[in-house]
């Protein structure tokens, strides 16, 4: 609430103070700019919403069922949640969810109700899962197993099929990649239940992490068996990645009978005690679904058509230099070998062993690319081996002829 000083107790920032903020603005505009290593969008505008930031709004509660508190945004949460459950294609009159506060709460939701639905189950991952929910594991207390991954970074289904069948009289959880952090890799959920099935497994569960890639899929042309109509029981997505916002936020959708099997009521609020956390933020969902409006299909599809685009300009540039560079299928995340620490901290990347990535988000730049490749090929790091064009990296990519960027900036 908007208050005069007198009542409310709060006094003036001193002018250190004031510099301060200043000082961190400009900081906080400069690092946005540079931002080539974490898939965090900087492109939106939501100064519309700024009136809302004067109250307390709290989603505590199951969006999809009554409250007896009333300031909040249920109604613009649900409708957040049935567009994305539409975009991945869940049953209609089987779905449920809310808008978390991120990609690995989302995570930790699935796990917890596939945990609840099958206390014995084991969790399968594969090695080159998020760091999180190895985290999220050992707080619900669930049995795992780690399992191999290709060199691409997607799940090796020949080892997921032997440890399976290791372990068959147990209820297997498996713990899905759409889009993993460092390579971009999906898992292809369609082979997975095939793999289940082959083995006639008791009970079993899929649960899809597409922190990065839930939003990308929906909006090309040939993705991967990914989602609800491949066989997932719950998908997480974060709000903050593809979509942009200043908030952290994500989606989890799963299937409301999934849901009502470990629902709980409580009296003192009068709501569903479905979710991880009791108060919520409520200022997100309005942000999803301001951008959901305002961006609509169609501007998803060009601005994903543009990253991927960018993303192919910039292997192609690297590899112009002999630097092997690559992506998967319908990933924005390039992949080449991890750079001097120098231009780590520089461009914000996210090394991890021996490779290094740029994520072409919808901030990314045609000139971002071209100083970040000439930076470093002027610096690069000890014991790069050059491969010819068109060597060893060159996956899933079109060629330059394919790309028009003249038009843009
Ligand atoms: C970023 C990421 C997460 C975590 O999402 P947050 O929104 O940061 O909580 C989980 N899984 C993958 C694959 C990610 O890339």
């Amino acid at each position: 609430m908007l208050m005069g000083a007198e009542s409310s107790g709060w006094g003036e920032l001193d002018a250190a103070d004031k510099a301060r903020l200043a000082d961190l603005l400009s900081r906080v505009e400069k690092k946005g700019a540079d931002m080539l290593g974490y898939p965090c969008n900087q492109l939106f505008d939501y100064s519309e919403l700024l009136p809302f930031l004067a109250y307390h709004m709290n989603n505590l509660g199951d969006p999809f069922a009554e409250t007896n508190f009333g300031s909040n945004t249920h109604d613009f949460e649900r409708e957040v949640i049935s567009e994305y459950a539409r975009l991945t294609h869940a049953p209609v009159d089987n779905m449920w969810g809310y808008v978390t506060n991120g990609g690995s709460e989302g995570n930790l939701y699935g796990l917890y109700l596939a945990r609840e639905l099958y206390p014995q189950g084991i969790v399968y991952y594969s090695e080159d899962t998020h760091y999180s929910v190895a985290k999220s594991l050992r707080l619900l207390g669930a049995r795992s197993i780690m399992i191999r991954c290709q060199d691409n970074g997607e799940i090796d289904y020949a080892d997921l099929f032997e440890t399976l069948r290791i372990h068959r009289d147990t209820p297997p959880i498996l713990f899905a990649n759409i889009g993993t952090t460092m390579k971009g890799a999906t898992d292809n959920v369609g082979r997975l239940r095939q793999i289940l099935s082959e083995l006639r497994l008791p009970g079993s569960y899929i649960h899809v992490d597409a922190a990065l890639s839930g939003m990308i899929l929906p909006f090309v042309d040939d993705p991967v068996p990914w989602d609800f109509a491949a066989g997932a029981d719950s998908i997480s997505t974060s709000g903050h990645k593809m979509i942009g916002s200043p908030l952290p936020c994500g989606i989890v959708i799963a299937k409301r009978n999934h849901v009502e099997r470990i629902a709980r009521s409580v009296e003192y609020v009068g709501v569903l005690d479905t979710t991880i956390t009791g108060s919520r933020n409520a200022f997100c969902p309005l942000l999803l679904w301001y951008a959901m409006k305002r961006l609509g299909f169609e501007a998803m599809q060009k601005v994903i058509a543009r990253c991927l685009k960018y993303a192919d300009y910039a292997i192609s540039e690297f590899e112009r230099r002999g630097i092997p560079a690559w992506r998967n299928k319908n990933s924005i995340t390039v992949v080449f070998p991890r750079p001097t620490d120098a231009l780590i901290a520089k461009w914000q990347i996210a090394p991890y062993g021996d490779i290094g990535h740029l994520i072409t988000m919808p901030h990314v730049t045609r000139t971002m690319i071209d100083r970040f490749v000439k930076d470093y090929v002027c610096h690069p790091p000890t014991g790069l081996v050059r491969c010819p064009v068109g060597g060893p990296g060159a996956r899933a990519k079109t060629t330059s002829s394919e790309l028009s960027l003249e038009n843009e900036k």
